[in-house]
């Protein structure tokens, strides 16, 4: 089967190249991998695997471009980031069939969704590169932000244009120069994002990008002495290992790392609105986001009503081939999450929690690909594998409480703390429970997502910041100039 995106990149003469001072190049590395089709198994292109030498090769290009992007007016950088935006919305289509034939979003989901938010990260950026105010004054004292230098960006498959985006984007905006290791499992909407950037006039060596894995390439980098700061969004288990390489040249490290975001459903919450939206929420993107909704808190009380609400939203779903508009999800991204979410559901069962809908193997009628059932599990406890591990995969575990304390300690009771909803009618005691829940983002009554909200983890879901100003802000130092007055205070 041929498909346009993987043509028109083999076209482009990029799939087996990596992108380094402004150009495609043959890497060093000799290694080789495989884009598998989720959906059917099979594989649909090869690309080129860098090592340890590009990324030298790519960091000397960053160090050299820094010297001057790092001194380039706003207007250059809020000018190059406008023509990325633009170029990203006229090559929507192409960056849409990208992302859904490397990880199996549902095409729909792939257009509605996944290609419009990250469009918006750069559109944020690009404002904020011409208002942030980079110098400021306090105490007599000239404050200047100033950008961190050359920066090394890994990213996953989950969210693969969103996730780079999100980097990138404030990235350059503050002034630094970049070097990019998406995914391996998602490199086609990354060669498409670097024939953006080229398109759009970067600089040589403003942007680059090394596709490989995480043991070669993002270890390399990691460890680079001449990176000044890692941002990685990804496991856990990455993100330790990124700050452990990173540890002996004292980077700056970024980490956007896990979730078992809680959705804390008070008494008073209109839940045939709430539960279906957060069937929804939980199950977006099949279920493969860092901050899904996947522990459902609620009033023990409620729980018969709860789950049928519940199953109800799920036999709404319609599981299928990413290609058909008629879905609304696709496969899990790749054989490791599959065995991943099928262990998980045995577990569930194992541990004694009820099965409400799904369960093991494939949804009915699809026998090849990466499909599972999106399963609900009520009557689950917070001793149970599947109310604390990560899933990342269509897996949500109804939880009961017996009081509100109960409630807000079963939310906190992870060692993650992302995201995380509340829903009541009552603001102010919704606002109340948000406060006592340790996690970087909260949403009331399920408010929709907001460029401009900034996103993190608490515990160990991470340190970094990211979007609007606060994601701009992990990309700058801080510089103080004393002695340098306005001529009123000199
Ligand atoms: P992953 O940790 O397997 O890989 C993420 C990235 O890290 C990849 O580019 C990978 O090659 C790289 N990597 C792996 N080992 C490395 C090493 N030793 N050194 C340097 N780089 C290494 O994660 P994934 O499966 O691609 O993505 C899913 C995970 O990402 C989930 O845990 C999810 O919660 C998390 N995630 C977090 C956020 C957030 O903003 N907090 C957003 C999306 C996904």
């Amino acid at each position: 089967m041929n498909f346009p995106i993987v043509e028109h990149l083999a076209n482009a003469g990029c799939l087996d190249r990596v992108f380094i001072d402004g150009e495609w190049r043959l890497p060093v590395g000799r290694a080789r991998s495989a884009v598998i089709d989720p959906s059917t198994e099979q594989a649909v292109a090869e690309i080129a695997l860098g090592n340890a030498q590009d990324v030298d090769t790519a960091v000397a290009a960053a160090r050299r471009a820094f010297a001057t992007w790092s001194v380039s007016s706003a207007d250059r950088r809020a000018a190059l980031l406008d023509r990325v935006h633009g170029l990203i919305l006229e090559r929507a289509e192409l960056f849409a069939q990208a992302i859904s034939l490397e990880m199996g979003a549902a095409i729909s989901v792939a257009r509605s969704t996944q290609v419009p938010v990250a469009a918006e990260h750069i559109r944020v950026a690009r404002d904020l590169a011409g208002s942030y105010p980079f110098v400021t004054r306090r105490e007599g004292v000239a404050i200047v932000r100033e950008p961190i230098g050359v920066c090394g960006l890994i990213t996953p498959w989950n969210w693969p244009l969103y996730q780079i985006t999100a980097k990138v984007g404030p990235a350059l905006a503050a002034g630094c120069t970049v070097v990019l290791k998406p995914s391996e499992l998602s490199p086609l909407s990354a060669l498409l994002f670097a024939e953006v950037m080229r398109d759009a006039g970067a600089p040589a060596g403003v942007f680059n990008l090394v596709n490989g894995d995480g043991p070669d390439v993002g270890a390399a980098l990691s460890a680079h002495p001449d990176v000044d700061m890692i941002s990685i969004t990804g496991s856990t288990r990455a993100g330790v290992l990124v700050a452990q390489a990173a540890a002996p040249t004292v980077k700056r490290v970024a980490q956007e790392l896990g979730g078992k975001s809680p959705n804390l459903m008070l008494p008073d919450a209109d839940f045939a609105r709430a539960v279906p939206m957060g069937v929804a929420a939980a199950f977006r993107n099949v279920g493969q986001s860092c901050s899904a909704p996947t522990r459902m808190i609620v009033p023990r009380e409620r729980l018969a009503e709860v789950e049928q609400l519940a199953a109800a939203a799920v036999a709404a779903l319609v599981v299928g081939d990413p290609r058909s508009t008629q879905s609304t999800h696709g496969p899990v991204a790749n054989r490791a999450q599959f065995n991943r979410v099928q262990q998980m559901i045995e577990a569930g069962i194992a541990d004694g929690a009820r099965l409400v809908c799904g369960g093991l193997g494939r949804p009915p009628g699809l026998e090849r690909g990466f499909y599972a059932r999106p399963t609900v599990f009520s009557d689950v406890n917070t001793q149970m594998s599947i109310a604390q591990e990560e899933i990342f995969g269509p897996v949500l575990a109804v939880i009961p409480y017996d009081s509100l304390d109960e409630a807000v300690a079963i939310a906190n009771d992870t060692v993650y703390g992302l995201g995380a909803h509340v829903q009541g009618r009552d603001l102010g005691a919704a606002r109340a429970v948000a406060a006592r829940i340790r996690a970087g983002q909260v949403h009331i009554n399920h408010q929709a997502w907001n460029p401009h909200a900034p996103f993190g983890g608490y515990k160990r879901s991470g340190n970094g910041r990211e979007y609007g100003v606060e994601g701009l802000q992990e990309y700058l130092e801080t510089k103080a100039i004393l002695g340098d007055m306005n001529e009123e205070q000199a």
